[in-house]
């Protein structure tokens, strides 16, 4: 492989990853960020996400002299065969997703480009984009190139550098198959595409796993009224190779820095093209029932009320393996048993600090002190080794409410405690 002169602008989840992972594979990446804090951080060698081998990957970088981090798009792209844009899109007003930061540095780089370069959208962005970019720059020696991405946080490094496939699309075909190419040493299929199939194939996927989930959660619904058993119905149809084990375990509600915004994003796409994507719709309002429905199970193990419950909180971020808050569930359930007046004394192994409308601790026995109920939130590991027997001493009420089905329900039931989960029968 030739090693090419890389650019990546935005040093978050995605665009760090990318940049690092790229270094790794040869390639001369410089990143760009806006946040001049974040870039001395960086070019140090401090990351802060939490990311298994990041850190690793960036340093060896940093020592190679392939990766470097400067502020200043514009300086930077002068000498790029590639330019990477990995900057937000987020939930617009209205449920759009928001292509400002996309057109600000389309807008920053676009008359600075060297002739050739492709610019490359790695961040999520609705169909029509690259079109849109194409026509801000407004140079036909510019080719313009959607090149999703599907990393899932936690496993950022190792996704990026294992991807179950790559997808290019590009109007421009040679443009599409150079960017296909940097990854050539990654075993991998790759989609070679028209650029809107490129855009959607990322919205096709995760609103399809979105819809996936709510589904769980109405089966686990449904097995809670009908007496039979999550686990049990669930390992019978992963089995199933048409259905997959994966995103088959039902919970507090999806969320996270993308599903909301990517499901949200489909939805108004499909409305552009007077299509009512009511599947998805449906899949979100589910969504909000599921935290309803876990909202109401917390307020059922304290005897009805939350008005003055302590109720303990185990787990905040959106998922375990990750310190992202972004649309968690976790901070969506509590900030409604909040709004009901409870009091919430919560923690997570990779989460501290203040947070409006709790107490955020950094030993998780605190959470247990006097507690009227424990609600286990994020399926962290180590929640499954905590002394429950010592848990069970410090709480004042006698129920555990498993949202993820994370601890053993006899080990719980051993200590004293009565044990709820999701789509499960509850044990006492
Ligand atoms: P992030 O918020 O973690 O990082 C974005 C970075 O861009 C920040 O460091 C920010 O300072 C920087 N930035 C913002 N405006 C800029 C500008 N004008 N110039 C330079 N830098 C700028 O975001 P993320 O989670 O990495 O997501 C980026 C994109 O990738 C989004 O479109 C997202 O949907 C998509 N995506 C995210 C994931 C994920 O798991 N996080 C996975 C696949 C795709």
């Amino acid at each position: 492989m030739t090693a090419a002169r890389i650019v990546v602008v935005g040093t978050g989840y995605v665009g760090l990853t990318t940049g690092a992972c790229l270094a790794s594979l040869g390639h001369r990446v410089t990143c760009v960020d806006v946040d001049q804090a974040k870039v001395a951080r960086l070019s140090a060698g401090r990351v802060d996400i939490l990311e298994p081998g990041l850190s690793e990957l960036v340093a060896r970088g940093l020592t190679s002299g392939r990766l470097t981090f400067v502020v200043g798009a514009r300086e930077a792209v002068q000498d790029a065969e590639g330019v990477f844009l990995c900057v937000p899109t987020p939930m617009g007003a209205g449920g759009s997703a928001d292509l400002r930061a996309v057109e600000a540095v389309t807008e920053e780089i676009g008359d600075v480009l060297p002739s050739g370069c492709a610019l490359i959208t790695k961040s999520t962005v609705p169909v029509g984009t690259s079109r849109r970019i194409r026509e801000m720059v407004g140079r036909s020696d510019i080719p313009v190139v959607s090149n999703p991405e599907f990393l899932r946080e936690g496993t950022a490094v190792v996704d990026f550098l294992n991807p179950d496939r790559i997808v290019v699309g590009s109007d421009d075909r040679e443009a599409a198959t150079w960017v296909g190419s940097l990854y050539e040493d990654l075993a991998s299929a790759t989609v070679i595409c028209d650029a809107a199939s490129a855009e959607l194939v990322k919205y096709a996927a995760n609103c399809f796993l979105a819809v996936k989930l709510s589904y769980v959660n109405s089966i686990a619904e449904l097995c809670e009224r009908l007496g039979a058993d999550i686990t049990v119905v669930t390992e019978g149809m992963g089995y199933d190779r048409r259905i997959g084990r994966s995103f088959l375990k039902p919970g507090p509600g999806w969320g996270g820095s993308c599903l909301p915004k990517d499901t949200s994003a489909l939805v108004k796409i499909a409305e552009s093209v007077q299509y009512d994507f009511g599947l998805l719709n449906s899949a979100i309002e589910e969504n909000i029932a599921q935290r309803d429905r876990v909202v109401a199970k917390i307020a059922g193990a304290v005897g009805g009320t939350l008005n003055g419950a302590r109720i303990g909180v185990l787990g905040l971020a959106f998922k375990a393996g990750t310190n992202d808050l972004r649309d968690s569930p976790a901070l969506a359930v509590s900030s409604v048993l909040c709004a009901l007046g409870a009091e919430l004394t919560a923690y997570d192994p990779a989460v501290g600090g203040e947070i409006a409308g709790m107490t955020v601790v950094d030993d998780p026995y605190q959470v247990a002190k006097a507690a009227d109920v424990v609600v286990v939130l994020t399926e962290w590991d180590e929640f499954k080794r905590l002394d429950w027997s010592y848990m069970a001493e410090q709480m004042d009420g006698d129920t555990v409410v498993d949202t993820r089905n994370l601890l053993d329900p006899q080990a719980i039931l051993d200590v004293g405690l009565c044990w709820q989960g999701i789509g499960r029968p509850r044990v006492r």
